[in-house]
């Protein structure tokens, strides 16, 4: 089958393919939350995105998402940050986003959790490498992180965030951020969701039990080069 040519084919494709995959799984697809990452393209991309009835975006570096946030000033959409993010920037991100999925350590736990009455949804984001410098807490150091996002106020915990190690087999790798989900689970029962799964990778992801598949190149096509 050729690849699909327009934003709106491969958006169902990519759709059709995560409903496959929960159906494979015995999962209902109404239990996925499909997040856009949107980085490196334009605000019109993501408004054409809207258009077509997306309702998550994503994206990874704070400059770029907040000033595509105000551009697009979409009340229907969701923003989804999901790149490290600076502690000195995560007060500035509390300001458009509605979950952060990449904290990974306390500090980056104190600065975002302010009491400005707002509550901005976390994930944990799991190191699923083992090598040091890829981010992520290590699995072991994950309930005491969680302990400490549910101190702090304007923050809901929800859940467990990974990234598949490159060049490996990803499944295993999402198996091992289900058991730190579960045991997450046992400390807050309602941390149920479960990031996890790119382009790549996410109908293994859904056999794993993730909630929330954070999906790039495959909808919007090839990045253009960063600005
Ligand atoms: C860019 C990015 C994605 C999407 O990656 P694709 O391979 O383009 O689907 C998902 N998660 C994170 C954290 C990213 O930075």
């Amino acid at each position: 089958m050729a690849a699909p040519e327009s934003l709106a084919e491969r958006l169902a494709a990519v759709d059709a393919g995560i409903a496959e995959a929960a159906r494979a799984a015995g999962r209902d697809p109404a239990e996925l939350t499909r997040i856009v990452v949107t980085k490196f393209h334009p605000a019109s991309l993501v408004r054409e995105l809207a258009d077509l009835g997306v309702r998550d975006v994503g994206e990874n570096r704070h400059q770029e998402a907040v000033a595509k946030a105000a551009e697009v000033a979409d009340d229907r959409l969701a923003w989804h940050f999901v790149g490290q993010l600076q502690s000195n920037k995560a007060r500035a991100v509390r300001g458009y986003a509605a979950t952060v999925h990449s904290v990974d350590r306390a500090s980056l736990v104190d600065a975002l959790g302010i009491d400005d009455g707002r509550e901005v949804g976390v994930f944990l984001e799991i190191d699923l490498s083992g090598e040091p410098g890829r981010g992520g807490v290590a699995p072991e150091g994950a309930e005491e992180l969680a302990e400490r996002v549910l101190a702090k106020p304007g923050l809901q915990l929800l859940g467990v965030m990974g990234v598949a190690p490159l060049g490996k087999e990803p499944r295993p790798a999402f198996a091992r951020l289900r058991d730190v989900s579960d045991r997450i689970r046992a400390l807050h029962p309602a941390a149920t969701a479960i990031s996890a799964g790119m382009s790549g990778d996410y109908a293994d992801a859904i056999a794993e039990g993730a909630t929330h598949l954070r999906i790039g190149t495959a909808i919007t096509g090839k990045r253009p080069p960063r600005a």
